[in-house]
């Protein structure tokens, strides 16, 4: 038997019309240099629809008037269009209207010939990407879960996540996701010899106001980190941190979970995690850590990442 609590809407969408013009010429990017020599940073937010933290945030250094004293700020708000088609009926639905946003940063998919709202709005976001030294993307869980960085596994990238430290939980990805090209992967991003820091900050549940709240402090954070605010040193705080094994993708409809999971389960090597048809999901290695898990599978969609803790 699965439960599905009672959803509480904390945040909602706001119209965000104000914030279409911008002022790249790119339609809900917003740029702020300050003609001094100094980093490119990026903070975008709602690359998912309805990851309602992120345009808590953007809105809050829009509003404030965040300015850098060095170097260049840019805040950008990815897919609203999916975020516009919000129905708290089925809040889970304006995540993506087509294709997930999140996954096709590849240059074959960015230059191919498929067509559809997020690999238009990819396209048109693409520049803005290639032109930030260091990327913020921010976005929520459809569960109640602590809150957790997800980067690639470069130095670089760990070196700003731990400095930060809230989030304090960390997933490492040794090889990418798995799935497809997420933002923070596209082109120089991905290669070990960049500068770029490129951190997804995953901030709690979509609909909750405290993962707002955490996404405007990871924000500035991250602007402080490389010097384009003045911003309290973060407070040290433990971390935890997992090594991505595997991304498992919902292979037939009769996918299903043994126990019921939100993320951060563990299991014994080898313990049975799920079945999928014919096929069993069991445990890589002793204490896998589940992080993600599918809240409703959809084929083809991702299932669970299953990851083991670094000690
Ligand atoms: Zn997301």
């Amino acid at each position: 038997m699965t439960t599905t609590p009672t959803l509480e809407f904390e945040l909602l969408p706001r119209d965000l019309s104000a914030y279409r013009q911008g002022n790249t010429g790119i339609p809900y990017v917003h740029r702020f240099d300050s003609g001094r020599p100094g980093p490119h940073v990026l903070v975008n937010a709602l690359t998912h629809g309805n990851e309602f933290c992120g345009m808590v945030a953007a809105t809050h250094l829009l509003d404030t008037a965040v300015r850098p004293k060095i170097g260049t700020l840019t805040v950008s708000f990815a897919n609203v269009a999916a975020y516009e088609s919000f129905d708290r009926s089925k809040p889970f639905d304006s995540r993506q209207l087509v294709h997930n946003l999140n996954r096709i940063w590849s240059a074959a998919q960015l230059d191919g010939s498929d067509d559809s709202p997020e690999l238009r709005r990819a396209r048109e976001l693409r520049p803005v990407v290639a032109a930030a030294d260091h990327v913020l993307d921010l976005h929520s869980t459809s569960q109640e879960v602590q809150p957790f960085w997800v980067y690639p596994q470069f130095e670089r990238n760990a070196k700003a996540a731990l400095a930060i430290g809230r989030p304090s939980v960390h997933m490492v990805m040794p090889q990418g996701l798995g799935s497809g090209t997420p933002l923070i992967q596209h082109g120089l991003f991905a290669d070990a010899g960049h500068h770029g820091v490129a951190l997804v900050a995953e901030c709690g549940q979509h609909f909750r106001r405290a993962s707002g709240e955490l996404a405007i402090e990871v924000a500035l954070d991250f602007i402080a980190h490389f010097g384009l605010i003045d911003r309290a040193a973060p407070q040290q705080r433990e971390q935890r941190r997992f090594e991505l094994m595997k991304t498992c993708m919902v292979q037939t409809p009769e996918f299903r979970f043994v126990r019921p999971v939100i993320g951060f389960e563990t299991f014994d090597e080898g313990e049975l995690i799920a079945v999928d048809g014919s096929d069993e999901i069991r445990a890589p290695c002793a204490n896998c850590t589940i992080l993600m898990p599918t809240r409703a599978p959809i084929v083809g969609r991702e299932a669970v990442y299953l990851t083991k803790p670094i000690a």
